[in-house]
């Protein structure tokens, strides 16, 4: 019989070979976003759905749950990282081994066909022209957790993304969250500041695209194993040895790709940051989606909007653009850059209103998913929650409820990550505050090796040791809370608009 340390050995190589097989999942999808003929998405989804069969198979094998027991039956005998990569590894078997392949290859297809729904439909305004594809998609959401023993499908699908938390923990946060971001938002916009009336127009693509290239190179971007390309909508795929992020540009929309690249920058130096010798396994692996979105804000946000970010950048940032910020002072820029305003797109949201934007949705799908909200009214219960919680009511549905990718995909309970992964954000940002005293410094003359090598040291080489909450606590000493989230943006958009 073999030892507990050669049982150990055969299940990380069988999990790398889940990982290699999912990786070229990976690049399809990404090719599917970046570089697909449209007549060739059938095909596509094809060979999405083949890759699922086979990864399930990997996923499932008679081999790999014996090795999962055995190991199990012995796990006092492990060290704490191998028993966290023991419990990732039977949380996923189990995963695998309740979801029929017909179920699998299934779900695939309806989320690959999904996707290509919801493109038609968007850029036609027409909701009924996705309305089957959401129906199927919630079906299966709810076949999923129902195969999984799940007693409340929605809170399956937020563990599904954040490893522990259910609607109870999400509530906590988000409903006194809610209420706080009333409050700020309501003094902003009754604020004697106003924003200057100036227009971004005219910015050429390759410049934007050349200034944006520095800043993720100086942020630690490493392009000698990664990518940047062009998408509808941005994103970070691919693996940490072979990152593929995308951005998009508008020459009247300069500060969107920025953000957006710096986003997608922080998801990638997470990835990158994972330790190689355990990419695979748990230990190698991102928390969870909230903690990846905190990686993202933290760059895009903390760091990409902040002064000493802008002192060290604005005269790069002018030498680009001359004429186009002609007549733009540094103060304006600034507001510019961090002004407050209630916009019907999510994606275009500001620090404040943004997460007041995944309220909407979260109400809204834990409906769809619980079975309160038929998905046929979805329009009518978006644009009326829009008004209550936005105060706007969006003109189509194109800037209503079709305008996010995620539904499309079945990815249910994912919204909530991104407000989280703010709450989580704000967290470790006091910690990385009192950690490196001149931290603004540091941003101010684009030196960001010391906030990374923090990032890296406390965050990135933990892998999924911890679960999300678990995580939170023994970084930051302090439970999952949204108050140091209200305490950056009072502070930030507070003495911008004079008001608190
Ligand atoms: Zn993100």
């Amino acid at each position: 019989m073999a030892t507990l340390s050669e049982t150990f050995e055969k299940l990380t190589q069988h999990l790398k070979r889940i990982d290699r097989l999912s990786s070229i999942s990976e690049l399809l999808a990404w090719d599917e976003q970046v570089n697909l003929p449209s007549g060739s998405a059938g095909l596509r989804a094809e060979q999405a759905s083949l890759m699922a069969e086979l990864t399930h198979k990997e996923s499932s094998s008679l081999a790999l749950g014996q090795w999962i027991d055995r190991l199990k039956a012995a796990e006092a005998e492990l060290n704490p990282a191998q028993q966290a990569i023991l419990r990732d590894a039977r949380r996923n078997y189990r995963e695998a081994t309740c979801l029929p392949s017909a179920f699998v290859r299934r779900r695939s297809k309806a989320h690959s066909e999904g996707f290509q729904a919801w493109l038609r439909a968007k850029e036609a305004g027409d909701f009924q022209a996705f309305l089957p594809s959401l129906k199927t998609n919630i079906e299966l959401a709810r076949e999923q957790a129902s195969l999984l023993d799940a007693s409340d499908p929605y809170s399956y699908w937020l563990d599904q993304f954040d490893p522990g938390l259910n609607q109870a923990t999400v509530e906590q946060v988000f409903a006194p969250l809610r209420a706080d971001l009333k409050v700020l938002l309501n003094s902003i916009q009754t604020a004697p500041v106003e924003a200057p009336s100036f227009s971004l127009k005219g910015f050429p693509v390759d410049r934007q695209e050349a200034f944006l290239r520095e800043v993720v190179t100086a942020f630690g971007f490493d392009f000698k194993r990664g990518r940047l390309d062009r998408s509808v909508h941005p994103f970070c795929g691919g693996h940490p040895l072979d990152l593929r992020m995308t951005t998009r540009f508008d020459p009247d929309n300069p500060l969107d790709s920025l953000s957006s690249a710096a986003h997608e920058c922080g998801h990638a130096l997470y990835e990158q940051g994972l330790p190689k010798e355990h990419l695979g396994t748990a230990l190698g692996q991102a928390v969870g989606m909230a903690v990846h979105e905190s990686q993202s804000r933290l760059w895009e946000n903390q760091v990409a909007r902040s002064r000493a970010f802008w002192q060290a950048w604005e005269m790069d940032y002018r030498a680009h653009f001359p004429t186009q910020l002609d007549g733009l002072n540094s103060e304006q820029l600034y507001f510019q850059i961090n002004r407050v305003a209630v916009t019907p797109i999510r994606v275009d949201a500001d620090e404040v209103t943004y997460n007041l934007h995944i309220m909407l949705r979260y109400e809204l799908e834990k409906q769809l998913i619980g079975g309160a909200l038929d998905p046929a009214d979805l329009p009518e219960a978006w644009n009326a929650l829009s008004i209550e919680i936005l105060g706007y009511e969006p003109k189509n549905d194109a800037e209503g409820c079709l305008q996010d990718v995620h539904w499309s995909g079945g990815a249910f309970g994912y919204f909530p990550s991104y407000c989280l992964g703010n709450v989580i954000c704000a967290q470790l940002w006091e910690t990385i505050q009192a950690a490196i005293p001149r931290l603004d410094h540091q941003i101010a003359s684009k030196n960001y090796g010391p906030l990374r090598h923090w990032l890296r040291t406390q965050v990135h080489s933990l892998g999924r040791q911890y679960l999300t909450q678990d995580f939170v606590r023994k970084v930051t000493g302090t439970a999952l809370s949204h108050e140091p989230l209200m305490r950056y943006l009072r502070e930030r958009y507070g003495s911008l608009y004079r008001v608190g």
